[in-house]
């Protein structure tokens, strides 16, 4: 075998990546979409939106879809539409993009972070049961690097006891869990569909829900043009104005291009789901590292792979650490970045900031118990941000291109010993 390319030697991947890694995929017809928009001066409107989340809640099937202009406001928005409020408690995992639950401060509910399973970087449900109190209004399940969580668990857990779920889709797009659409499995489904997702149409976010109450009350809050066709009374009295003050239209723009990537993206996105699983393959059974995907045949599946990751076991490779493995795969000419997102649970934000000038950390301003979570309060979460390691992001089943990738994570297993 070569040297390894950090010590002098060639690299594994001689191929030019060409488009192996470009996305969105953008071709006339969104410009064409987006042109039919701008032409016609019709930014600001909503018969391109409605029209795309009719297409959105067939691919669901969700009776409806709310289209937003961000993740975070569609989450937002399902908050608000379980009826989270002063003093209720939501729960989420500690590792993700912070709007998979931030937002809910401003509802003057507070955030209790449950740990995680090791395997699937998901809710651990054992550990949301324990989280529950009688504050408890919601949980907000996050499909974490495309990978499934536990639904039928959290699904019993909370329908047990008459709490909420919400799917935080962002990561997930058209990843099924046991053959069901992730996102169409929780009382609500929201989803950032921002240019960086696997569904990429710019700034933009989406809620799917069966729910006519969820429905309506995300309506009230962030669509006041729509506010006319709740059928609610105790929601339609206030009709013309957006309760709570928040506008989440969606940009035609957005709704334009989302259209026709839509149209797309069951294509695409099974072209990918090939190529990651092909690389994964390439890599069975390699000490140290283990694939971040459902087993085969669980009728689970990583759906667009957003920023497919791996899960690092040291142990295996005498200790070598994370940084220095991910710096010597790099070296070989492919992209190995060490960690995940930041651990929202020792962040300042939820621990002191008083961000609404209550006299105190917001976190706690509502609630009389004092949820905040120090270091070792989710021993699996914060060890697995020591374990976590990116890998490419194919977009083309090209074999010969996924194997010099593959060798390069191969050829930095075999010869860790020469890196200490
Ligand atoms: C991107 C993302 C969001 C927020 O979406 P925006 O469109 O950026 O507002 C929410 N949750 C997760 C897990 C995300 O990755």
């Amino acid at each position: 075998m070569d040297k390894l390319a950090i010590l002098g030697g060639s690299r594994a991947v001689q191929t030019d990546a060409g488009d192996m890694f470009t996305w969105p995929i953008i071709t006339g017809e969104d410009e064409e979409a987006a042109l039919e928009v701008l032409r016609r001066g019709a930014m600001s409107g909503t018969d391109v939106t409605v029209q795309f989340e009719k297409e959105y809640a067939d691919w669901f099937g969700t009776k409806y879809a709310l289209a937003h202009n961000t993740g975070t406001s569609s989450i937002h928005s399902a908050m608000f539409g379980c009826g989270v409020g002063v003093g209720d408690e939501i729960i989420c995992q500690s590792m993700t993009f912070w709007a998979s639950v931030l937002q809910a401060m401003n509802l003057g509910a507070t955030i209790v972070y449950a740990d995680i399973d090791p395997d699937t970087i998901t809710l651990d449900p054992a550990d949301v049961e324990r989280k529950i109190t009688d504050r408890t209004k919601a949980i907000v399940a996050v499909h974490y690097f495309g990978h499934p969580t536990d639904m039928d668990a959290i699904m019993e857990i909370a329908n047990a006891r008459g709490i909420k779920v919400i799917e935080d889709v962002s990561h997930a797009h058209g990843a099924e869990y046991k053959g069901r659409l992730t996102g169409g499995i929780g009382h609500v489904g929201a989803m950032s569909c921002m240019a960086g997702k696997s569904l990429a149409i710019g700034e933009a976010g989406m809620l799917v829900t069966d729910d006519q109450e969820i429905y309506e009350r995300a309506v009230a809050f962030g669509h006041y043009e729509r506010t006319g066709q709740i059928e609610n009374p105790e929601l339609k009295k206030f009709a013309g104005l957006p309760l709570g003050g928040f506008k989440y239209r969606m940009h035609q723009l957005s709704s334009a291009v989302g259209r026709v990537q839509l149209r797309h993206y069951r294509e695409r996105m099974e072209e990918i789901d090939r190529s990651m699983n092909h690389f994964w393959d390439l890599l069975e059974g390699a000490p140290g590292l283990r694939a971040h995907r459902p087993p085969k045949g669980s009728g689970s599946t990583m759906g667009g792979w957003y920023a497919a990751h791996g899960i690092y076991v040291p142990e295996e490779l005498g200790g070598l650490p994370l940084q220095k493995f991910c710096e010597a795969v790099r070296a070989e000419g492919t992209s190995c970045g060490a960690g995940a997102n930041l651990l929202m649970h020792l962040h300042p934000v939820l621990n002191d900031a008083d961000v609404y000038g209550h006299g105190e950390p917001t976190r706690v301003a509502h609630s009389d118990a004092d949820v905040r979570q120090g270091v070792g309060s989710l021993p699996q979460t914060e060890r697995m941000s020591e374990r976590l390691f990116s890998i490419p992001w194919f977009k083309h089943d090209r074999p010969e291109v996924i194997r010099e990738h593959a060798e390069a994570f191969r050829k930095v297993v075999a010869q860790a010993a020469e890196l200490q």
